[in-house]
């Protein structure tokens, strides 16, 4: 028993260096979230900046904590990934997507593609393409009508994986962009070796953007070098008529960010974006 006692302690304060007890705390609650439905979906519209319409959506989770409310996903994404409940988080927000979907093609309303993040654990499985398909046949969904992100390091790590996983993605046709774009590896090789549909330019490049900055400088480079490659190009993070002017400029049309519309609760996107004239 003095054995045994000892033992525990040592697996109790073993766990306890590695992580504080806040995100002990956190992970718990987060185990839980999943089993009492906490997570709650946000759409941000992505809309052509020629013509004003909403062209698609990204969905991006929130966790409606009991105590804490609202998290946002900053604060509980690199422990999901961490604790590999990123995994199942991600199934749920597949499902969440499909479902909504649905209940808009149900309900005689035009759809529009819904963007969904894809954690590089969940894409590298050999399974993850499979597992689409499946969700498409059980929801009975066109593969246009759902969309992947992913980033740059989840490219580049099992090239074999990747390229089948893409392959199949393409036979259904759900569209792959890279997120972040610029902001992960430095060599832009992997664009000529994998089937991609577009690009997402960082939030990073576009804050401040005019004509004189430096950031202009590489988004211009990096929307010149994307439809080169016959890829399509999103700017992320777009906030004021300056960076929306310099962005059209350059031929860049598909815009992303707060000066056309915040995430939101599904309810409000499908009020605002979808139900006006
Ligand atoms: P992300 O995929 O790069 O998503 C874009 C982030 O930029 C979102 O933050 C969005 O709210 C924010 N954003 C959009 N427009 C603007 C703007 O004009 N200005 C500013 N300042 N921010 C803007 P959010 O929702 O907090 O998500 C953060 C990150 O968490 C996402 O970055 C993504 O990497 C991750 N994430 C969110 N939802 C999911 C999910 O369902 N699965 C996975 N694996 N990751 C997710
Ligand atoms: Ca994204
Ligand atoms: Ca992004
Ligand atoms: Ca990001």
């Amino acid at each position: 028993s003095k054995e045994l006692g000892r033992n525990m302690y040592q697996l109790f304060d073993q766990s306890m260096s590695k992580r504080n007890y806040q995100s002990f705390i956190l992970e718990r609650d987060l185990r839980k979230a999943i089993m009492n439905d906490e997570f709650v979906a946000y759409f941000q519209p992505r809309v052509n900046a020629l013509t004003g319409k909403v062209t698609s959506a990204e969905a991006l989770i929130r966790w409606n904590h009991p105590q804490v409310g609202l998290v946002s996903p900053g604060d509980f994404i690199p422990l999901a990934e961490e604790s590999g409940l990123i995994i199942p988080m991600g199934k749920w927000m597949k499902r969440r997507v499909c479902e909504q979907l649905v209940a808009w093609r149900e309900a005689g309303i035009p759809l529009v593609p819904i963007s969904v993040n894809i954690s590089s654990q969940r894409f590298l499985q050999k399974d993850f393409a499979k597992d689409i398909r499946a969700l498409l046949e059980e929801y009975q969904l066109e593969g246009k009508y759902l969309e992947i992100e992913i980033t740059e390091n989840s490219i580049m790590k099992n090239e074999e994986t990747v390229t089948k996983t893409l392959e199949e993605l393409k036979e259904l046709g759900v569209k792959i962009y890279i997120d972040d774009f610029g902001t992960g590896y430095s060599s832009f090789n992997y664009l000529k070796t994998f089937q991609l549909d577009g690009v997402k330019i960082d939030r990073a490049f576009i804050q401040n953007i005019s004509s004189e900055s430096e950031n202009a400088s590489i988004t211009t480079a990096m929307i010149k070098m994307a439809h080169h490659l016959k890829l399509e190009v999103v700017a992320e993070g777009v906030e004021t008529k300056q960076e929306l002017d310099y962005l059209v400029e350059q031929n860049c049309l598909q815009i992303q960010g707060y000066y056309f519309g915040r995430p939101c609760p599904i309810e409000e996107f499908e009020e605002k974006y979808l139900l006006t004239v």
